[in-house]
């Protein structure tokens, strides 16, 4: 289980989380929805610390940070307790797919050389890339490279995975096969938090959608009710747009 409290971030003047309080069980799959603007990239990117809260605790296994003081060592313990999944895939153009997957391995959790090899190879077969492990991102398609940033945060044996719409960047033709090895992760409880505009994904995977405006966490619920029966006038005018 995973636990934010009172989660405050701020730029300059501008307040983008205003005092965010969540639990994430084990094995939750949450999918959050919201205007651009929101803050949801900043919620999740807080979460593991690639953006320094202002204020706000997370607790996490045995871990438990208080953002205004993290030291550097609580910094990497949340780091390497999570995972992310970037839009823009954020591979390393000089490494080829299996080399993306073992580097986290190698450098982060001190794995010989060719046991990081064999696990990345083992991820790239449960994402359908069993036989591109030599390829450089060049060579792969949109959809294959985002799946080499799923294999790669599954090497990270995450307590959770933060997916920032996986799928945005994609040609439509692309969607579908990412989507497809997401609802695999799910279907394994694998904990997930993924921001995404894929509303069938939502209502076919999700535990629980959180919707935000404003920084602020507006109503949360299972899909079936927040997408049928929403009790805030944000969320309706919100869902209006998009379903
Ligand atoms: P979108 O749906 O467009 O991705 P979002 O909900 O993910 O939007 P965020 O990217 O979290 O929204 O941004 C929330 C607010 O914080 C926005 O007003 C944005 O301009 C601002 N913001 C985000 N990152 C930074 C930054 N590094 N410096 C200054 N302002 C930022
Ligand atoms: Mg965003």
């Amino acid at each position: 289980m995973i636990t934010l409290s009172r989660l405050v971030k701020t730029f300059g003047n501008s307040t983008v989380l205003d005092g965010i309080d969540l639990t994430i069980e084990k094995g939750e799959i949450i999918v959050v929805i919201g205007p651009s603007g929101t803050g949801k990239s900043t919620l999740l990117r807080c979460i593991n610390m690639l953006e320094t809260p202002d204020s706000g605790e997370i607790s996490l296994n045995k871990l438990r940070i208080d953002f205004a003081k993290a030291s550097r060592a609580e910094q990497l313990a949340l780091r390497r307790n999570t995972a992310f999944v970037f839009q823009n895939y954020a591979l390393f153009a000089n490494r080829t797919a299996r080399d993306n997957v073992a580097e986290r391995l190698i450098v982060v959790d001190g794995w010989p050389r060719a046991r990081a090899h064999a696990r990345a190879m083992e991820l790239l077969e449960r994402v359908g890339l069993g036989d591109r492990g030599n390829a450089y991102p060049s060579a792969l398609s949109g959809g294959q490279q985002q799946r080499v940033g799923i294999a790669r945060a599954m090497a990270a044996d995450a307590e959770v995975i933060l997916f920032d719409e996986p799928t945005s960047a994609l040609d439509p033709e692309w969607v579908e096969e990412v989507l497809g090895v997401m609802k695999q992760l799910a279907s394994q409880r694998q904990t997930m938090m993924v921001v995404t505009h894929e509303m069938q994904f939502a209502r076919d995977v999700a535990d629980r959608v959180i919707f935000m405006e404003g920084g602020r966490i507006v109503e949360q619920g299972p899909p079936d009710q927040l997408f049928s029966d929403p009790k805030d006038p944000r969320t309706r005018s919100f869902l209006r747009k998009v379903l």
